[in-house]
């Protein structure tokens, strides 16, 4: 057993200057020390683990762990490990030479904080043992090797000169006793070592205690961390509630998730993770989803939106990528075909899983539906391929209240209309169409989100054969009677009249429902535009400009009321007038809110009808 002299030594002159730049540097960042800290001393005891496995140690344990002590009073914060330590020699080399000079390296390369801030590095791994001391004045580090090599304590102060003693440890392992510089006392808050722990370390695979001095006795000692995240399981072994529980968990939501992803990625991908739809209140809440990055369990960072596409990005989640390079930034990230290939699978695992939905959990997928809905019309709207795997898992709402696909819907209506999907976009304001429709057995779908009207577009361009037609639209040819139908040019005229319309386009129709007199039509297109125009004007900050309906009254001639009309056209033009422009405003009524002045005009009138009651 070699003794062990007390030795003095100095970081070379060279790279003396780092210890300045870490004291100073990555700001913002400094809580990543502890992580860099607790996840050197997870290595250490993984080593051991393997030796121990390959035979290469003959004593066996398994009780291995970390604990990070606050000691307030000496101004003290360890991280203690019992795995597999270093010798006088080791510590030479690993700490003062390969360690340094990898911090070396790591800073020359992100010195300059505009371009660590332009390249975005969002892990901040590689900084290593050194970024100890962007939050401390001294570093000691006790270690013995799993040998029998006799332990060492090195003690190093932020001018990079160290001193090596002897040391007394019995147990193999190492602890790191940062002396916290004056300038960075919140660290010895215990909330905040606390929450710096629950952020980095909460699924470290070593078990990880937190010594708080001022704990009391009966505080339950739990480590901190789960040693086996839900990820890593195999998907078949995990409850519902398990994924549930998780979620809320690590997402501070206090409602289950809508369903989840799980994703066990093999080689060459090679990443695990889950994904969770979260439950939203409306349409407009904010959608700023989460995914939080993993490397091999240790956080890397949060809300990465580079790995995920922009339309799936209100999706929360865990992503354990030990593929990624461990200084990873967000620019080689946006330009990776690692990257690409990952936020591929991860398109292609959702739509999956909304299809397997479909198919096999019909009532849970009915269920969110409606809260999922305008997420999955905009991912098809971004990317035909995800609304080729999704197309028929697409629900309609229909006005009944039920669910349907849409191939569904269209093959039983096939007998009466082909290839048209009728829909409504205001259950309320177009329940006379809606009812009309439901009297003759046709169904109505729901189209009432603001999103649909986009939506509806680039279905019909995905698929040609399928038209959609709102139910105000050019319908008659669809509720059409077997009565008689006869045109008469004195209501044409009337009608045009009492609109103050001379464009008004005055149809007879004989409609099977004989109670209405008239309905109003809106040619599909020309409704479109205008609602394009309002929405370029609403986005452009500018006026709408007005673009003319094309509208088109259908007079239903099996209506006692438009027989009652005709009669009195020939004997009383006045009164004729009068029931007209009732029967206009009325079915103007039932198409769409009336205007200030025509519904001043329409009260005005009603009143004056029934003071002559
Ligand atoms: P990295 O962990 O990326 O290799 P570090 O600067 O964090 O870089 O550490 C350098 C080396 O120091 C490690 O590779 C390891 O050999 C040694 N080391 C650091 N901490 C410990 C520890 N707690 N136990 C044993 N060896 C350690």
């Amino acid at each position: 057993m070699s003794e062990i002299q007390n030795k003095k030594g100095g970081i070379s002159v060279e790279s003396q200057h780092i210890f300045p730049i870490i004291k100073k540097w990555l700001y913002s960042e400094k809580d990543i020390f502890l992580r860099e800290i607790v996840s050197n001393a997870t290595d250490a005891i993984t080593k051991l683990k393997r030796l121990q496995s390959l035979g290469q140690i003959s004593s066996f344990e398994n009780d291995f762990k970390i604990t990070v002590s606050l000691d307030k009073e000496a101004k003290t914060l360890s991280v203690s490990d019992n795995g597999i330590g270093m010798t006088e020699d080791e510590l030479q080399r690993y700490i003062c030479q390969i360690a340094l000079s990898g911090a070396l390296e790591f800073i020359e390369k992100y010195e300059d904080e505009s371009t660590s801030a332009q390249n975005g590095i969002i892990g901040h791994f590689g900084l290593g043992f050194y970024s100890s001391f962007m939050v401390s004045d001294t570093v000691e580090l006790i270690t013995k090797s799993y040998t029998d090599a006799p332990a060492v304590r090195w003690v190093c102060n932020g001018d990079g000169e160290y001193e090596i003693f002897p040391a007394e440890r019995d147990e193999k392992g190492t602890t790191v006793i940062m002396h916290i510089s004056e300038s960075e006392t919140e660290y010895l808050d215990s909330n905040k070592i606390r929450s710096m722990l629950d952020k980095y370390c909460a699924f470290m695979p070593v078990q990880i205690y937190f010594d708080d001095s001022e704990q009391s006795e009966d505080k339950e000692n739990k480590p901190i961390n789960d040693v086996e995240p839900l990820w890593l399981k195999n998907p078949s072994d995990c409850k519902p509630e398990e994924y549930n529980e998780f979620y809320k968990k690590v997402f501070g939501d206090f409602r289950d998730p809508l369903f989840y992803v799980h994703i066990n990625a093999d080689y060459p991908l090679n990443f695990k993770g889950i994904l969770f739809f979260p439950k939203l209140n409306n349409e407009f809440e904010s959608v700023e989803g989460q995914i939080k990055l993993y490397y091999n369990q240790v956080f890397v960072a949060d809300n990465i939106k580079e790995i995920i596409p922009e339309y799936l990005l209100m999706l929360k989640g865990v992503l354990d990528c030990p593929e990624l390079p461990l200084n990873v930034s967000r620019s080689y990230l946006q330009n990776n075909t690692y990257t690409a290939k990952v936020a591929a699978h991860i398109v292609k695992k959702v739509a999956d899983k909304l299809a397997g939905l479909c198919i096999n959990e019909r009532e849970e997928y009915e269920k969110v539906w409606n809260d999922i809905r305008t997420f999955v019309e905009y991912a098809c709207m971004r990317d035909k391929k995800f609304y080729d795997r999704v197309s028929s898992s697409l629900l309609l709402h229909l006005t009944d209240g039920s669910y349907v696909t849409r191939d569904a819907y269209l093959e039983s209506a096939k007998e009466v209309h082909e290839n048209t999907v009728y829909y409504a976009t205001d259950a309320d304001l177009q329940a006379r169409y809606i009812s009309l429709f439901e009297s003759q057995g046709i169904k109505v779908a729901l189209f009432e989100k603001l999103i649909d009207t986009q939506f509806i577009s680039m279905l019909e361009s995905y698929e040609p054969n399928v038209k959609f037609v709102r139910v105000d639209a050019d319908v008659a040819g669809v509720l059409k009677g077997d009565g008689k139908i006869e045109s008469n040019e004195k209501i044409v005229e009337l009608f045009k009249k009492v609109s103050g319309k001379d464009e008004l386009e005055v149809v007879f129709e004989s409609l099977k429902d004989e109670n209405v007199p008239a309905i109003m039509n809106v040619s599909e297109q020309s409704r479109r535009m205008e609602e394009m125009m309002k929405l370029y004007s609403m986005s452009s900050g500018g006026n709408a400009p007005s673009f003319p309906l094309e509208m088109k009254m259908i007079i239903n001639t099996s209506s006692a009321l438009i027989d009652h009309l005709s009669s009195v056209c020939e004997t009383d033009i006045d009164k004729a007038e009068k029931i007209a422009k009732q029967i206009f405003y009325l079915s103007l009524m039932s198409q769409r809110n009336l205007t200030a002045e025509e519904m001043k005009n329409f009260l005005d009138d009603s009143y004056g009808i029934l003071k002559n009651y």
